[in-house]
Formats: structure tokens, C-alpha cells, sequence
């Protein structure tokens, strides 16, 4: 199913009708997340409340820098701020944090990847993953429960789409990755994002954007744009956005298939924007931003991986600025497709048609690190 709206957010109704009802209380504001405000939104509060601004920076610095889950343990926090969180944070008050708990977890049997199911304030599951190759280590997370966007090779685009993320949703899983990786290689930072977990990020556009703010925020998480990516599956106004909006991010296209029967037998969501479409949104990105853009290609054997399809892909990247990262099938369940044994010529001929072209490593095959699936597994 593909929505006919992608620039909706979740957002609760209201009815003022039934507020002006005599006797009828209007119901209390349901609780925020304080990694769901901006700074700017943070010094609103504040004022608010008769409290300064400017005990902002430390509250920012104690939410994101910090990852501070628990905000009574600040004891250099002024006084006044001391007594606002006292007042605003905690069950049945205003502000809550994301902390999400984890309900499940695996490691690659190289040690280099964890994969975390983590469950949300509504019960809600998603997944993140640490990976740590190369000297360095990278955090992938989930932007959406589920997905709509239904590629027929995807865990979690098997599973339908549930809801979406909200930033301090995005923002926690950051923090916990942060956080494992300060236990297990103390003299290491996190240093790159991908958003190639759970969901569609420009499916939750607004509240991804919000959330990237944040975690590439100098006074924040502090991870620099150019190392955080931003995985589509082809949504074009989306990608024209980015492109507008000047966003810094890396941005990734999962194409998949080189005409257009290739790629709606394994993406429906070719029938709403098709190749040409998408290739011409892909042009128009290189050349308002002058980036870089990378296409993701999962490599299926029989499907898309034949001599004949990597010539066509080569022709019809021809004069754009790509690199291609060709990504070996994870099995699932929901679908009969194998893994590629055909990667390499496909490689060579993209090279030899001048193309960057490598392999995303294979990295927590055996813990299912595959997009949606330890959910899945769990499920079972
Ligand atoms: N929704 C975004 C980002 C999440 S998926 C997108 O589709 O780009 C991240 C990448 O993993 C995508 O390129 C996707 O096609 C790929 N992928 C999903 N399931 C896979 C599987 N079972 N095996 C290999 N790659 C998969
Ligand atoms: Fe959604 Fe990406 Fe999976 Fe497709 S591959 S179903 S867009 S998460």
C-alpha cells in the first residue's frame, strides 16, 4: 500500500466543538518528550515558566551531549532549572524522556555488530544496529515502525507499516548506540549515521529532519552531516525537498532495477514515482547540491544481477555523479528470492563504466542484522 499523502505526521485530532460542552473537562495535554523540542522550543518552556532562557544550553547539553537519562542525578543544574524539572519531568507530568528499554539483543560472532530490539512508550518495537568496521563505528536506525513502502525482498516492509518515529524516538536510538560503544571501546566516538533501519525516513520527513538537527548539532550527539545518510526508497518529492531545503546529509537512492518491470516486481512503490522519474529527481539533487549521490542495488539472483541489467544501470546513470553500493539479499522468510552469486562481473562492469562501485559488507548475517528482521524473528 502506498499513501497518497507523504507529508502527513502523526498529529492527534482536536474538537473544539466538544470542548465547549458545559461539564466536560477538556482533557489534559498528553506528556512530551523533551528530545522531541528544539533548543528553541526548550527556552520557550523555560520562559514560560518564569524560568530563564538561558538554563537552556545546560538542559540541551545534559539531553544531547550528555545523554543524561536521569535528569535528577545533575547536581551542578541551577537552581530554578532544578525545580522546573522537578515540577515538569517524570509520570503523569508534562515532559518525559526517551529512554527506550532493550527487549532484545545479538552479536555478529565477529563481535563488530549489535543489533538491539528496542521497545518504545507504547510497546512498540524497532531496531538499531551498531557496526564497527574499518576503526570506525557507525549507528543505523529505524525512522518509522514498520514501513508502507512494501519491497517485496524487506523484513519490515513484509511487516506493513504501524506509525512513525518521532525525533527524541531517533534521537534515543543515537544515544543508545552512544552509550554501548562508550562500554565497549571506551577510546572510541561515534562517528557516522545511517538511517537504513526500520521505515522510510522521507516518508517521516519533518520529524527525521528534526531529529538529524539534533544528533549533527555541535552542542549535541555531535556526528558531522557528512557522515550521517539518509537511505530512500525512491520518494521523489522528498528527494527534491532535501535538494531545496540545502539539507547536508549524504543522501542514498535504493533502486534496485534497471527498467521498470525490474524494479515494480520488487518495489511498489515504482507504480507512484517511476524510474524515470526518480533518475531525473537524482539528477536534479547532484545538481542543486553538487553532491555526490549514492545508489543502493540489492543483488538478487535471477532478478536483478545479469550482465545485461548492469549495462542498462551503467547507461542510465550515465553523467551523473554515483556510487553504487551493491548489497548481497539477506534472506527472509516473506520472500522465495536467493542471494546473487553474480556480484562481482556485475561490479566489473559498472567500473568499467567509470563507476565507484562496492560491496556493503555482509556484516551480522548471522544475527539477522538484516532491516526488520530480529523483529520478525522475535515475532516468531
Ligand atoms: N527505506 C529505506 C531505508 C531502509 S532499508 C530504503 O529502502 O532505502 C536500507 C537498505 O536495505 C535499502 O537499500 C533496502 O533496499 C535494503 N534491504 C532491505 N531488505 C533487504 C534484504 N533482505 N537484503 C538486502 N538488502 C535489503
Ligand atoms: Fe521500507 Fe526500505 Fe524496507 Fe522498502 S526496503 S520496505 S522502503 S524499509
Amino acid at each position: 500500500m502506498i499513501p497518497k499523502t507523504l507529508h502527513h505526521q502523526s498529529s492527534e485530532s482536536c474538537c473544539p466543538a466538544r470542548d465547549e460542552q458545559p461539564g466536560i473537562a477538556p482533557a489534559p495535554p498528553s506528556p512530551r518528550s523533551l528530545h522531541d523540542l528544539g533548543f528553541a522550543e526548550i527556552e520557550d518552556e523555560l520562559r514560560a515558566a518564569s524560568v530563564s532562557a538561558h538554563h537552556a544550553k545546560a538542559l540541551w547539553r545534559a539531553l544531547h551531549h550528555d545523554g543524561e537519562l536521569d535528569l535528577t542525578r545533575r547536581d551542578h543544574f541551577s537552581p530554578p532549572l532544578k525545580r522546573w524539572l522537578h515540577a515538569s519531568v517524570g509520570e503523569d507530568k508534562a515532559f518525559f524522556l526517551d529512554a527506550p528499554e532493550v527487549v532484545d539483543e545479538s552479536h555478529s560472532s565477529d563481535g563488530l555488530t549489535r543489533k538491539f530490539l528496542l521497545r518504545l512508550r507504547d510497546g512498540q518495537a524497532i531496531e538499531t544496529v551498531l557496526m564497527g568496521y574499518d576503526g570506525r563505528h557507525t549507528a543505523c536506525v529505524s525512522t518509522q515502525v514498520g514501513c508502507a513502502m512494501g519491497c517485496v525482498f524487506c523484513a519490515t516492509g513484509q511487516m506493513g507499516f504501524v506509525r512513525h518515529l518521532r525525533p527524541g524516538e531517533i534521537i534515543a536510538q543515537v544515544l543508545h548506540a552512544r552509550r554501548v560503544l562508550q562500554v565497549t571501546h571506551p577510546d572510541r566516538r561515534l562517528r557516522n549515521l545511517v538511517l537504513m533501519g526500520m521505515g522510510e525516513p522521507l516518508h517521516n520527513y519533518d520529524s527525521v529532519m528534526q531529529a538529524l538537527d539534533a544528533i549533527s548539532s555541535v552542542r549535541g550527539i555531535n556526528i558531522g552531516p557528512s557522515r550521517i545518510s539518509i537511505s530512500t526508497v525512491g520518494i521523489v518529492p522528498g528527494i527534491l525537498r532535501l535538494a531545496a531545503d540545502a539539507r547536508p546529509y549524504r543522501l542514498a537512492v535504493s533502486l534496485h532495477g534497471s527498467t521498470e518491470a525490474e524494479r515494480a516486481a520488487l518495489m511498489p512503490v515504482s507504480a507512484r514515482w517511476d524510474l524515470s522519474a526518480l533518475l531525473a529527481a537524482c539528477r536534479t539533487y547532484g545538481t542543486i547540491t553538487g553532491r555526490r549521490i549514492f545508489i543502493e542495488w540489492t543483488l538478487i539472483a535471477g532478478r536483478n544481477d545479469s550482465p545485461a541489467t548492469a549495462k542498462r544501470l551503467a547507461d542510465l546513470l550515465h553523467g551523473l555523479d554515483a556510487h553504487i553500493n551493491l548489497i548481497p539479499l539477506n534472506p527472509t522468510s516473506g520472500f522465495a528470492g536467493t542471494a546473487s552469486t553474480a556480484g562481482h562481473a556485475f561490479q566489473r562492469t559498472l567500473q568499467a563504466a567509470g563507476f565507484p562501485c562496492t560491496f556493503r559488507q555482509r556484516r551480522g548475517i548471522d544475527v539477522a542484522a538484516g532491516c526488520g528482521q530480529l523483529q520478525t524473528a522475535r515475532g516468531k
